[in-house]
């Protein structure tokens, strides 16, 4: 098919418009954060999840209850949403591939497929022509390479279920990385050389059907026991690795001929960007845009999947976004859950908080989080830790 020809066509997609219902597949607080969006914008929302309790579920129009593969659920989904989006990346993307078939799916199975499957991830980025971190790919003990390879010290990482640095292990040598292959139950992993990284940044965009690309500024990121703790935005780093973050990620969406939300996470090592990992879907550090963006990455991921079109990106205010995980409960003597000081961070003027809906506090489990916003970035980065260490986050 020539270009021009795929052009008409796209452009040929109807809008949908609302109060049309939209479907996601997942329950978690992305997917909350796009009913909330879909709301706004007037359409309804079916969330598939099998948790009762699901953060999107419970606020969602119509809440399916059922595992992510069940034919009857899919069947209904297919038969009552307009167009069918994702929050998460291990969906099966089989199950998209069936909606598909007599509905809009947003992004696409093979692009979910990608990102869902770390050897074909990181495949597809460096066959793009984009950098990456060494990697070897791990189909058997015998993958592992010997102590002299330069790839030490590296991290295993299993090549799908992974997230919040679950599934990863830090290896020095062969000996370490067979047993964390064990471990592992010897599924297939990739073997990552261990960088220096200077920083982290991320760059989430929305890609439309016509292949028009608004791309949200580029965030600095910084992680805590493999979980992501702060996002800082603007980064604070050279505007050409900025620029450099934005090229590469408008790049991976446009070899991907992506539609919908992406995530793009990056390692800055001296003055070399490497692709980390995608997300096909809002991700976590783009969760500022929501308080410091003329348009959030949610009301995007609505946009592009009714086919309305993309909103403005740019950032109104600097931002600075701290997660909160389930430890900030247990942050005191007792062993029970105590509620954090909340009254104490919403004290701060230009600080939002987000609340998930989620009953029971666990240890490294995202709970919420807040965003301060600013002019200045250095009294919001201020503001922002003081209110981090009054919820006692990053302190167990
Ligand atoms: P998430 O889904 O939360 O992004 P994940 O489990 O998919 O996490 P990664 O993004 O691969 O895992 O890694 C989590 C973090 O571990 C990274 O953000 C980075 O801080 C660190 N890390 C991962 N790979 C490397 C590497 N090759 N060198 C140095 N640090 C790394
Ligand atoms: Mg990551």
């Amino acid at each position: 098919m020539s270009l021009q020809q795929s052009n008409t066509e796209r452009s040929s997609i109807a809008t949908i418009v609302a109060p049309a219902m939209l479907g996601m597949l997942g329950g978690g607080q992305l997917g909350r954060f796009f009913v909330i969006a879909a709301h706004e914008l007037g359409y309804q929302v079916t969330v598939l999840d099998p948790d009762k309790n699901s953060p999107a579920g419970k606020i969602a129009d119509v809440h399916l209850c059922a595992d992510f593969d069940d034919l009857a659920a899919l069947k209904k989904l297919a038969q009552t949403c307009s167009a069918v989006t994702t929050e998460f990346e291990n969906v099966p993307a089989k199950s998209l591939e069936k909606l598909a078939l007599t509905t809009t799916v947003r992004p696409s199975a093979s692009c979910v497929a990608i990102a869902q499957h770390r050897v074909l991830e990181k495949n597809f980025i460096k066959d793009a022509g984009l950098p990456v971190a060494p990697f070897a790919v791990i189909n058997g003990a015998t993958d592992l390479p010997e102590d002299t390879s330069s790839l030490y010290p590296a991290i295993l990482k299993v090549a799908r279920f992974g997230y919040d640095g679950k599934g990863q292990a830090r290896v020095k040598n062969q000996t370490e990385a067979q047993k964390a292959f064990v471990e592992f139950k010897q599924e297939v992993c990739v073997l990552e050389q261990m960088l220096p990284l200077d920083l982290e940044v991320s760059v989430v965009l929305a890609r439309d059907a016509q292949g028009n690309i608004a791309a949200f500024p580029t965030a600095e990121n910084s992680h805590l026991n493999g979980i992501l703790d702060i996002s800082i935005v603007p980064a604070r780093c050279s505007a050409v690795i900025k620029a450099n973050a934005q090229a590469l990620a408008k790049k991976l969406a446009e070899k991907l001929d992506y539609v919908g939300v992406l995530g793009v996470e990056f390692f800055v090592v001296g003055k070399q960007l490497l692709v980390n990992e995608i997300a096909p879907r809002p991700h976590n550090s783009g969760h500022y845009t929501i308080d410091a963006c003329v348009t959030s990455q949610f009301e995007q991921q609505v946009r592009v999947m009714t086919g309305l079109p993309l909103g403005d990106a740019s950032l109104h205010s600097n931002a600075v976004m701290v997660n909160i995980l389930g430890d900030s409960w247990f942050a005191n003597s007792k062993n029970d859950a105590l509620e954090p000081a909340w009254n104490k961070a919403l004290g701060h003027a230009n600080l939002k908080l987000h609340l998930y809906g989620k009953h029971e506090p666990r240890k490294g489990r995202k709970m919420g989080h807040f965003t301060v916003i600013g002019q200045d970035l250095k009294t919001v980065l201020n503001a922002a830790l003081i209110a981090r260490s009054e919820l006692h986050i990053g302190e167990s």
